[in-house]
């Protein structure tokens, strides 16, 4: 029991569940405003064009059409805004991740000797003395 409540207590204070809980608030936030504006918004212009009745209480023969349709334009524009994010999100990660240009060489490799510490610009080898070509 005790090792139970210590392997909680670490998975408490990695701060993944915190992220996760504040994912969670902002996106049942967010959904509340989705279905705001659909419900408020889109679907009575589809209203307009159905008599007698409000869209969202649209439901002949006792199939609630109205809150169903509600339901799915909220789905699609959550899942669209929620795509354009992750979207956003990893081209900044990968834009992070780029490697940085390699530095600019600093040494050459002597044709003679082979040594690979020579310096650019030097115009002897330091390990067997040989005159080196000159740089273009
Ligand atoms: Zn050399």
């Amino acid at each position: 029991m005790k090792k139970l409540l210590q392997e909680f207590k670490e998975f408490i204070s990695r701060g993944n569940v915190l992220d996760m809980a504040v994912g969670v608030v902002i996106a049942s936030a967010f959904t509340a405003v989705v279905n705001a504006a659909v419900s408020g918004l889109v679907t009575p212009i589809i209203g307009l064009f159905i008599p007698n009745s409000t869209f969202a209480e649209w439901a002949p023969g006792g199939f609630a059409i109205g809150a169903f349709v509600n339901a799915v334009i909220t789905f699609l524009i959550t899942a669209a805004v929620i795509f354009l994010v992750m979207k956003v999100v990893n081209a900044a990660r990968n834009a992070k991740k780029k490697p940085e240009e390699p530095a600019a060489p600093t040494t050459k490799t002597c044709p003679y000797c082979l040594s690979d510490d020579v310096k650019i610009g030097a115009t002897k080898c330091p390990h067997c003395a040989s005159e080196l070509p000159k740089e273009e």
